[in-house]
């Protein structure tokens, strides 16, 4: 079926509103190959080779500007999928299941997503479930909802325990809970039996209610053996490895080192000013135990997220193991990795550091500003998305001519139409 046959299919269905036929249009529309003239002339040349390059996408500033699309992000996806170019998205947002972030994410950029392709904050959490997915995890972070609970679970954590649960279970652990004793009592779930025991201790986003999370951490970071309400007993003791602290307390598991995080907040100039986010929680923490220590033990925790090392390592696991997965065991492997990141000190910074074929490119619609020196120099800095792509496909031998741009356009802009018909309220087909 042509594609102009199709553009006109799709006007004679916006016009009838037919939500049957929108539907089964989207799906071809999904479906449509770019066609063989719009191809890199490297592809064109031999098909059957599989791109031995990846691109990994952050997803505020590069793709999103809040809710909105910025210019020419889905384009880009479409024509990575139609080319067959293996891509992840690779984020430090989080706070829902990647199966929900996904859908989210597809739906505002009107193109079909896998959710093995979506790596969050969180999602490195997977690893610890081998070891301690029968254990009692303490929880915390996320929104006024059990969502962090729910992703947990579904993670697979069998022994869930929020803060909430603690809060309501015994008002009194933190004593100033006027404000949100009411929200903990609305959310808890009963604690098992019987003596508490916390084995570990996972940040999943930003904490809400800072002074009881800080007051949990630093209890049971002092804990004997992570058992709630008992003193250590080796904590303090100079002849011992970091004077005894943390000798056998709960681990403690951070998912998203940035300190700040831009919101719809503005300061007094009109300009927004950037709000505290889960790093900042943990400088709190680290302030706290440094009190608690004489400044005689640093804080141990693990951190997961960009920049650190280990989501870097994750994110180029998952995709040489998705390129064996789409394309069949005998696929090349990767030999590079393009991170395109508005951020110097996210996945600019890890990109840099973690090497092994990753390459990083700045990109200008977000943090980074445009004309003023990056905290950390990237491989290059680029106006937006299309010339990111454009930059990478040039340096792998691939020019990406004009017109794939232009008719990716159009077949973002005709799946949009339909999506308008399938989500119209007033379309009388849904009442
Ligand atoms: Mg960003």
């Amino acid at each position: 079926m042509s594609f102009s046959f199709l553009q006109h299919s799709v006007q004679a269905v916006v016009a009838s509103s037919d939500r049957v036929q929108a539907q089964e249009l989207l799906e071809t529309l999904h479906q449509q190959p770019l066609p063989e003239e719009y191809w890199p002339t490297k592809v064109r040349a031999n098909p059957t080779q599989l791109s031995s390059f990846a691109v990994s996408f952050d997803i505020d500033g590069v793709l999103l500007q809040g809710k909105h699309c910025l210019p020419n992000a889905s384009e880009s996806i479409t024509l990575l999928q139609r080319l067959a170019v293996p891509f992840i998205f690779l984020t430090n947002g989080g706070g829902m299941s990647e199966k929900a972030h996904t859908q989210r994410l597809a739906n505002r950029l009107s193109v079909c997503l896998d959710t093995r392709q979506f790596i969050q904050s969180h999602t490195p959490f997977l690893d610890l479930i081998p070891r301690l997915q029968e254990k009692n995890v303490l929880v915390l972070g996320g929104e006024q909802s059990n969502n962090i609970r729910e992703v947990a679970e579904g993670y697979g954590f069998k022994n869930v325990i929020t803060a909430s649960d603690l809060a309501a279970a015994n008002p009194s652990i933190f004593p100033f809970s006027e404000i949100s004793q009411e929200h903990h009592n609305k959310l808890a779930k009963p604690l098992p039996a019987g003596p508490l025991v916390i084995d570990a201790i996972t940040v999943w986003s930003s904490p809400r209610d800072w002074g009881l999370d800080l007051q949990l951490c630093r209890d049971l970071l002092l804990s004997d053996g992570g058992l709630l309400g008992s003193i250590s007993k080796t904590a303090g003791d100079a002849t011992l490895h970091n004077h005894g602290f943390q000798s056998d307390t709960p681990e403690l598991f951070f998912c998203n080192p940035d300190h700040l995080w831009p919101t719809d907040y503005k300061g007094a100039d009109g300009q927004p000013q950037l709000r505290f986010a889960q790093g900042a929680f943990k400088a709190a923490l680290e302030g706290i135990w440094s009190v608690e220590t004489n400044g005689k033990a640093p804080l141990i925790s693990r951190t997961v997220g960009k920049p650190e090392h280990e989501t870097f390592a994750y994110a180029n696991n998952k995709l040489q193991a998705y390129q064996k997965v789409f394309h069949g065991a005998g696929a090349p492997d990767i030999g590079s990795i393009w991170m395109f990141d508005d951020n110097p000190a996210s996945g600019i910074l890890g990109a840099n550091r973690y090497e092994r074929g990753w390459k990083s490119v700045l990109l200008e619609t977000g943090v980074h500003v445009a004309g003023t020196v990056p905290s950390v120099q990237p491989t290059s800095i680029q106006r937006d998305v299309k010339t990111a792509m454009g930059y990478a496909f040039q340096q792998e031998g691939w020019s990406l001519p004009e017109e794939a741009w232009v008719w990716a356009t159009k077949l973002t802009q005709a799946i949009k139409k339909l999506q308008n018909v399938l989500n119209s309220p007033s379309n009388p087909q849904s009442l």
